[in-house]
């Protein structure tokens, strides 16, 4: 019979860089934003680049990242497997997903260290100049593996945002900010990544990293009020509300 096709994936995972089907989609969800974020890829809204930041991980094989020991015909043969399109979800396909994305099972590990206080330092080092280059699979294994998207390189005095703005990596930068990399984190002088980006001259990405820098803000503003505050011109409260207090403070 031929091979079932896999179903049409309608999600993507942000912070996996693959393409999941309805099913693995609620999969995906029960084991948690830490474990995996999923965003339809035509019910929602995406910014253009973080799509095509999901789009380069899922076309240049970041699956293989998740998947790297069964890629090993002497694993195939111990009798790991991948679960098959037919596999019943519960518990075949979510037991598998389970191994794959939260216990990390088929990831390829670095060799161990006595402490791993030091390789966990290490993994960040390499994130922080890794993210110079386009390689994108590279960031997204180093930071599964427990690099930080945070870390202040204390030679350098940066974080891997700054490093990624500098070098106007826009896709690197969306990639750190799904890890939680903060675009307002000051360098050791007090400058941010949205201002590496600036003086680079890496303008979209700047205002890309103001609006990210705000994404959370946003949500709870446009839940309370229906509107999204314009940051582009520097209001970082909604414009009503600032005429609003202004006309209270002429008041008094
Ligand atoms: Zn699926």
């Amino acid at each position: 019979p031929p091979a079932p096709t896999p179903a049409d994936p309608g999600w993507a995972s942000i912070s996996r860089g693959v393409l999941v089907c309805d099913e693995c989609c609620s999969v995906h969800r029960s084991l948690g934003r830490h474990i995996s974020i999923v965003k339809h890829l035509r019910h929602s809204a995406w910014p253009p680049t973080l799509l095509q930041m999901v789009h380069t991980l899922a076309s240049n094989g970041a699956n293989s990242i998740w998947e790297h020991s069964l890629l090993d015909p002497a694993q195939v043969q111990s009798g790991r497997r991948k679960a098959n399109p037919q596999d019943k979800v519960h518990p075949i396909k979510s037991e598998f997903i389970r191994a794959k994305y939260q216990m990390l099972a088929f990831v390829h590990k670095l060799p161990c260290r006595d402490d791993d206080g030091v390789t966990a330092k290490d993994l960040s080092k390499q994130l922080h100049s890794s993210v110079r280059t386009g390689n994108l699979e590279t960031c997204l294994r180093l930071l599964s593996l427990g690099a930080q998207a945070n870390f202040f390189h204390p030679e350098k005095g940066t974080t891997p945002l700054h490093v990624a703005a500098k070098a106007g990596q826009t896709l690197q930068a969306e990639l750190l900010v799904v890890y939680g990399a903060d675009p307002g984190s000051p360098d050791v002088n007090g400058r941010t990544p949205i201002d590496y980006a600036r003086q680079a001259g890496h303008h979209e990405l700047a205002e890309r990293l103001v609006e990210c820098q705000y994404e959370l803000t946003d949500r709870l503003a446009f839940y309370l009020c229906g509107r999204k505050p314009d940051h582009k011109n520097g209001h970082y409260i909604i414009p009503q509300m600032a005429d609003r207090s202004r006309q209270k403070c002429m008041s008094q």
